[in-house]
Parts: structure tokens; C-alpha cells; sequence
């Protein structure tokens, strides 16, 4: 086995960290596609300047939910829908909770486009919007507030991924599926990847391909994937959180080193994402090997030097101030030196 034992200890750590009792995660389910940019998570992102608007007018059947990972007793419920400017705000509608995800009850109908509610059936799972028949305009969501205990985690780093499987429709379910995971680890990239001035990206397209032959690639907003890469291994999910890492990265400078570009994707992937599933390192591994195998090296020089290396190396890549002397001055070490020293630590 070629993983030195303290790469198994930080892995652990790591797998805690994760588990550790925060707000409650939550999703958001709809009927409705989000039209022109305004995607659904900026309904509850707790900025009243941004909002979720649909790329169509609602009918009764349609909704809006957001759906709690855990039952959270609630104190208060706010709507306030239409655009800042006040317009296209919901002309009749009703909100309702739900106690298991499944069944819902009416709680409060929409007045001027608002409502404010106290449930009093409990713990809730899931709050939804619906709009009355008669609608005129698209569904304009500006802001949901909950007050809850535990609290509800409210999406720091608004994103949506849309789906494109026009090449093999029947990857559908899968690409969904990936989509709404790369969606659920965006705000964990983007607390990994943060840096001072940088503002994330709200929107990525994903697609899969049949005429692409790799496994997948990133650019600017857009996720690439191969078909037949996807259908062989459908378990692969890891591959788009990796491409999603590239996503959120967003390097301008062409003078970061591309093993390392890769490297930094691949620690959070292996080491946060999915601990535990690394695998395989090179056989005569050394730290520029890219991928899984610099992964490794960049796990091992964060335990021993710098548990924010990874972060600090993101932002002077991002910032185009990585150069060959920037591991010495985070670990007081060279690159050759630590290699040496990490080689040293492999199958012991
Ligand atoms: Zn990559």
C-alpha cells in the first residue's frame, strides 16, 4: 500500500468535519425552469435584491418547494414575491408546509404578493408556493425567510446547473442527478476555493456528449462529458464535482503549472468529496504527477505544514502569483525537498 498512515487519519478527520451538526440543508424542487438567469436558489439566498423568476407563466398545477434534509420546528415563515421594483408580484397564490416531503397543507393564502405564517402542526420538511390559477406573468420569487430551530442553511453561493442530454436523453435521470449533487457541493468548493474580490459564477451548463472522447472537461460556465464514459461508469460522480472544482478555480493566468490546476481539483475530490476512494497512486509517484497522485502529495504537505495550503496555493493561482518558490514560502520547504520527504513517508 503506498499511502502513508497519516493521509488515513486525515481522511477521518475530514469525514468528521462534514458530519458535524450545522443549519439544515436545503433544496430546492420546482416545476418551473428558471428563465432568463434568475435561478431558484436566489429565492432563498437571503439578499432581497436578487430573485428566482420562472421562464413561464405558472398554472395551478405548478410549485415551488423547498425541501429540508432534516424536520425543523418553525417559528415564522415570509414571502415576498415580484421584482424589486414591485412588479409581477403573485396575484393569488397559497403556501403550504408539509410534515413528510409528501403531503402537504395549506398554511396562509398570498395578499399584495406577500405572506407572512406561523405553522403550529410541528416539525416541517418542506414549504411550498403555490400559485392560484389565473396568473398573468412568470413566477417571481424575491425572497423566502424562516425562522427555525435548528436553522435552515440559506444558499451562501447561489447556483444552478442545466442539463443538456439532447445526445443520449436517456442519461437524463443520471445528469440530473449529478446536477443537483455538483449543486449541493457548490457552497463547500466555494468555501475551499475562496478568495478576497472573487465572486463566483451562478450558472453552469452541463452536457453530455457523444461525440466527446474524453471523461469530461470544464470551460468558463460549461461542463463537457462523454457519454459512453458516463453509461460505463455511472457511479462516477466524483468526475463533475472534479469538473465542477475547475468551474469554481476560474484561473485566467496561463502561468499556473497544469499538474497542479489538476492536483488542487483532484484534493478536493479525493480528500473531501470522497475520502477514502483515492485508490492508486503512481508506482514511482512524484509531486508534479498531476491528478490523484499530486492530490496525495498536496494531502500530505497540508498535514504536515499548512491544513490551508490547498486554499492559499487556489487564490495565488486564481490571482496569477503561483511561481516554483511559492511552496517554499508557505512550507519553508522546497518542491524537490517535500517531494523527498513525502516519497520517504510511501509504504511504510
Ligand atoms: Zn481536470
Amino acid at each position: 500500500m503506498l499511502l502513508p498512515r497519516f493521509v488515513f487519519a486525515l481522511l477521518f478527520s475530514t469525514t468528521a468535519a462534514c458530519a458535524a451538526d450545522g443549519p439544515v440543508v436545503v433544496t430546492v424542487e420546482s416545476t418551473l425552469n428558471t428563465g432568463s438567469g434568475q435561478i431558484r436558489q436566489f429565492a432563498f439566498d437571503g439578499d432581497d435584491t436578487t430573485y428566482f423568476r420562472s421562464d413561464r407563466i405558472p398554472t395551478e398545477a405548478d410549485h415551488f418547494t423547498l425541501v429540508l434534509d432534516a424536520p425543523v420546528v418553525v417559528k415564522s415563515i415570509a414571502v415576498v414575491t415580484g421584482k424589486p421594483d414591485g412588479v409581477e408580484r403573485l396575484e393569488a397564490g397559497t403556501l403550504e408546509v408539509s410534515d413528510d416531503g409528501k403531503t402537504f397543507h395549506p398554511l396562509a393564502t398570498f395578499t399584495d404578493g406577500r405572506v407572512t405564517a406561523v405553522p403550529n402542526r410541528g416539525e416541517v420538511r418542506a414549504i411550498r408556493i403555490k400559485p392560484s390559477a389565473g396568473s398573468t406573468h412568470p413566477l417571481t420569487i424575491r425572497e423566502v425567510s424562516i425562522e427555525s430551530n435548528p436553522t435552515l442553511a440559506r444558499f451562501r453561493y447561489p447556483i444552478e446547473f442545466a442539463v443538456d442530454v439532447s445526445d443520449a436523453p436517456e442519461m437524463k435521470e443520471w445528469a440530473d442527478k449529478a446536477a443537483r449533487l455538483c449543486e449541493r457541493w457548490y457552497p463547500r468548493i466555494n468555501e475551499e476555493f475562496k478568495s478576497e474580490g472573487f465572486k463566483p459564477r451562478h450558472h453552469v451548463s452541463m452536457a453530455l456528449k457523444t461525440s466527446y472522447k474524453g471523461v469530461a472537461e470544464a470551460g468558463g460556465s460549461r461542463i463537457t462529458g462523454s457519454v459512453k464514459f458516463f453509461k460505463d461508469h455511472p457511479r462516477d460522480f466524483g468526475a463533475m464535482i472534479h469538473e465542477t472544482c475547475h468551474i469554481v478555480q476560474n484561473y485566467q493566468s496561463r502561468g499556473n503549472p497544469g499538474w497542479l490546476v489538476e492536483g488542487v481539483a483532484d484534493y478536493f475530490r479525493f480528500f473531501i468529496f470522497e475520502p477514502g476512494n483515492l485508490g492508486r497512486i503512481n508506482p514511482d509517484p512524484h509531486y508534479n504527477d498531476s491528478y490523484r497522485t499530486t492530490a496525495a502529495f498536496l494531502a500530505y504537505a497540508t498535514g504536515k505544514y499548512d491544513i490551508g495550503l490547498v486554499p492559499k496555493l487556489n487564490a495565488l493561482m486564481r490571482e496569477g502569483k503561483y511561481t516554483p518558490e511559492t511552496f517554499k514560502a508557505l512550507t519553508g520547504k522546497t518542491l524537490p525537498e517535500l517531494d523527498a520527504e513525502w516519497r520517504s513517508t510511501l509504504g511504510k
